[in-house]
Parts: C-alpha cells; sequence; structure tokens
C-alpha cells in the first residue's frame, strides 16, 4: 500500500514525503484508515514499529485549522516521548500549519500556559502536568475530540494510572480514543472495556 491509498490530503502527504516515508508500515496500514474512520483502536505494538505515525498522521488529517481550542490531546509516560512525539506531529503537520505544545513537569508552568493561550490544535504531554493544567484551567479540554493514550503499560509501571483516569474524566465523552501498549495487563484491559467505544483491536 502507498500513503496516497489513505484519504489524506495534500498537507499531510507531502509532509509525510519529506519525512522520507515511502511506504506506510504494518501498524500504520492497519490503524490510520480506523483512526481517519472515527474508529476506538487499542494498538499493541512494539516501539520501532512506526506507532506514532499511526496515530499522528490521522490526528494531523482530521483536526479542524479554524478551531482555536486543542482538538487532540496524547498523554505519554516521559518527558522524552512527550517531545519526540510533538516533533513528530510538527513535522507531519507543518504544510498544514498545525501548532501543537507538549506539556510536562521540571517545565515553567508559565510559559506552557502562555502557549496554551495561543492557537493549539494538539497537545502532547504527560499525565502529572496535563492534570494541572485541567485543573488551574489553563488547558481547556472542551473541544478535544481525539485522545491517544501512547505506552499505557508504560504509564502504569510508572504509577500514573490514577492520573489517566483523572485525566479521561474530564473530557468530553464523545471522542476518538486510541491506546497503544506494548503489553496488555488487567488494569490497561479493564480501562478500554469502560473508556472505549466498540474498540477495534490491532496486534503486531
Ligand atoms: P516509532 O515506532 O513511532 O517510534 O517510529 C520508529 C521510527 O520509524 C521513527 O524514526 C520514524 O520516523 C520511522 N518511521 C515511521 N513510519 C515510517 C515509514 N512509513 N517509513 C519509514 N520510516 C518510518
Amino acid at each position: 500500500m502507498k500513503f496516497n491509498d489513505f484519504a489524506l490530503s495534500e498537507t499531510i502527504l507531502k509532509a509525510v514525503k519529506l519525512m522520507k516515508f515511502e511506504a506506510p508500515t504494518q501498524v500504520q496500514e492497519s490503524v490510520m484508515p480506523l483512526v481517519l474512520e472515527g474508529k476506538d483502536v487499542i494498538v499493541r505494538s512494539q516501539t520501532g514499529s512506526g506507532k506514532t505515525a499511526a496515530f499522528a498522521i490521522p490526528v494531523c488529517e482530521l483536526v479542524d485549522w479554524e478551531e482555536n481550542k486543542p482538538q487532540a490531546l496524547i498523554l505519554t509516560p516521559t518527558r522524552e516521548l512527550a517531545i519526540q512525539v510533538k516533533d513528530d506531529v510538527f513535522h507531519l503537520g507543518r504544510f498544514k500549519r498545525i501548532k501543537v505544545s507538549a506539556l510536562y513537569g521540571r517545565s515553567p508552568f508559565r510559559f506552557q500556559e502562555k502557549e496554551l493561550k495561543q492557537k493549539t490544535h494538539v497537545v502532547v504531554g504527560t499525565p502529572g502536568r496535563v492534570m494541572d493544567h485541567i485543573e488551574r484551567g489553563t488547558l481547556d479540554t472542551s473541544m478535544l475530540k481525539y485522545l491517544v493514550i501512547d505506552e499505557a503499560d508504560e504509564m502504569l509501571k510508572m504509577g500514573f494510572f490514577e492520573q489517566v483516569e483523572a485525566i479521561l474524566n474530564e473530557l468530553p465523552s464523545n471522542r476518538v480514543t486510541v491506546v497503544l501498549s506494548a503489553t496488555m495487563p488487567d488494569n490497561i484491559k479493564k480501562l478500554c472495556e469502560t473508556q472505549l467505544n466498540d474498540p477495534v483491536l490491532i496486534e503486531i
């Protein structure tokens, strides 16, 4: 398959080409059409499979440029992963002029707050800092339509699970949710059962 075979705009295809992605990886081939159609997806795959672009490409495609409030939230277990995902979203969304912000701890709150006051389509962040912004009213979740929980099993290992659940309770229920995890411990299974709407399971 080629990237051209998916329902993607010219601006996104141009960015994919510039990243030198010639053909979609297996996980991209399976996950992208589902997210583009608005389905909830559980993805069991390892890093290195191209999983980031598998959700970032559809998210970049689906966000409405005109809307100023955040439409997509991507939760990551670490600040390093948040920065990496932010970079990928930035590069994939560059020709659509997508604005992406990263929110993580050990970094000034006020700078992030200022950034969130401007147009932001996509927010990438670690659970603690994201919850801080929600509680302080600096992250408006009212227009969120897409939620990605990346490396869910790592979140669990690091003790962030309660925060993830608390964040989920703050989000509009009418949304598309993608959960990525290398393993499927019971807590994640349960979260998927309660929070996802008829999800499709993709195992690579
Ligand atoms: P990830 O699994 O998301 O961490 O991606 C692993 C690496 O594969 C990253 O360096 C990506 O830039 C790269 N990558 C992702 N998708 C493709 C693709 N379709 N073709 C070539 N490289 C890719």
